[in-house]
């Protein structure tokens, strides 16, 4: 797999009136042609911010953002209209993203009219392959988004985010408002869609046990910084970051009869993006933090022989004077 999308110490902070948010504060993160990225963290992370930066709805206030080696950061509006062809978003709230006064067609028209992308008859045709591929049946073009159910118009969100072709596709949080029955389907679309177009994702969402089942690798997020990256495989089986370990003990064990290792860990309101814990931003709510914790910022350091990444102190063999883990 070659390198696709990058995006290197980027900083998002929003001025309010009750002071600066710091969403989003020195993320780093590479997403490989053809892979999955699971991002997950709890409401409020930044997770949603980082995805918004991603398609440049929101500009970096510092850091560097690259697509295919190109630098993308500040792209003027013309450069904007090209990279958005090649990454594309599919957003929580289905219904809040399509138009309720345009048919199903027209919405799936749309990027392909501003765009200039073949005749009309290539472009009805074009609506309806699209229709065909996400499991609609393309007859129903001329129905309009209230006339259809939450899992169908999540399929329209993915079949317009699909019209372009693009590289890469930002799914934010977009299984999170379906019903349960209907997240297997969107989510196995979304697998199968990958497969058949070689596509990559920036798959985000605050459950890992929904990343869990697309991911190759998953970014762990907290109060705005990447706190732990790894492969789905070894963070499912040895998570290491307390705060993943925090988030993995609420899903259910996959083995059947078989609990998780219990995490002495208060899960009570986190801290405000307001006003982010001084050192490791965990440490309020970490049973495992030492004094320095409080004073010392965790670097996202690279485990000895391994691709896993970790900001934690007591995971961080370069910091010797933290005692062993005790997990
Ligand atoms: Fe907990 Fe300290 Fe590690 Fe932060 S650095 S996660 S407070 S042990």
């Amino acid at each position: 797999m070659s390198l696709l999308f990058s995006m290197k110490g980027i900083v998002k902070h929003f001025p309010t009136s009750r002071g600066v948010v710091h969403a989003v504060d020195g993320v780093d993160l590479e997403i490989e042609r053809g892979e999955v990225l699971g991002l997950v963290g709890e409401s409020g992370c930044g997770k949603s911010s980082l995805a918004r930066l991603a398609v440049r709805i929101y500009e970096p206030d510092a850091g560097c953002i690259e697509l295919d080696g190109v630098d993308i950061t500040h792209l003027d509006q013309a450069g904007l209209r090209s990279h958005r062809t090649r990454v594309q978003m599919i957003f929580q709230d289905p219904f809040a993203s399509l138009n309720p006064r345009s048919t199903i067609g027209r919405i799936l028209e749309e990027p392909l009219i501003v765009h200039q992308r073949g005749s009309s008859t290539e472009r009805r045709e074009r609506v309806r392959w699209l229709m065909d591929k996400v499991g609609l049946r393309p007859e129903a073009a001329g129905r309009f988004p209230h006339e259809f159910s939450g899992g169908q118009r999540q399929r329209i969100g993915i079949a317009r985010a699909l019209a372009l072709s693009p590289d890469l596709i930002i799914c934010d949080e977009p299984v999170s408002a379906l019903d349960v029955s209907v997240r297997a389907q969107v989510i196995n679309l979304l697998d199968r869609l990958r497969d058949e177009f070689s596509m990559s994702y920036l798959f985000i969402s605050h459950d890992l046990s929904v990343v869990e089942h697309v991911a190759d690798r998953i970014a762990v997020m907290y109060l705005g910084k990447i706190v732990e990256f790894a492969d789905r495989r070894s963070l499912w089986r040895a998570p290491l970051h307390p705060y993943t370990r925090a988030l993995l003990a609420s899903v259910p064990s996959p083995v059947a009869g078989v609990a998780r290792k219990p995490v002495p860990m208060r899960l009570v309101e986190p801290p405000s993006p307001l006003a982010p814990p001084s050192g490791c931003r965990f440490h309020t709510r970490c049973p495992y933090a030492q004094d320095p914790c409080r004073s010392v910022v965790p670097k996202l350091g690279t485990l000895d022989g391994t691709k896993r990444q970790v900001a934690c102190h007591l995971v961080d063999s370069e910091e010797p004077e933290f005692p062993a883990p005790n997990f």
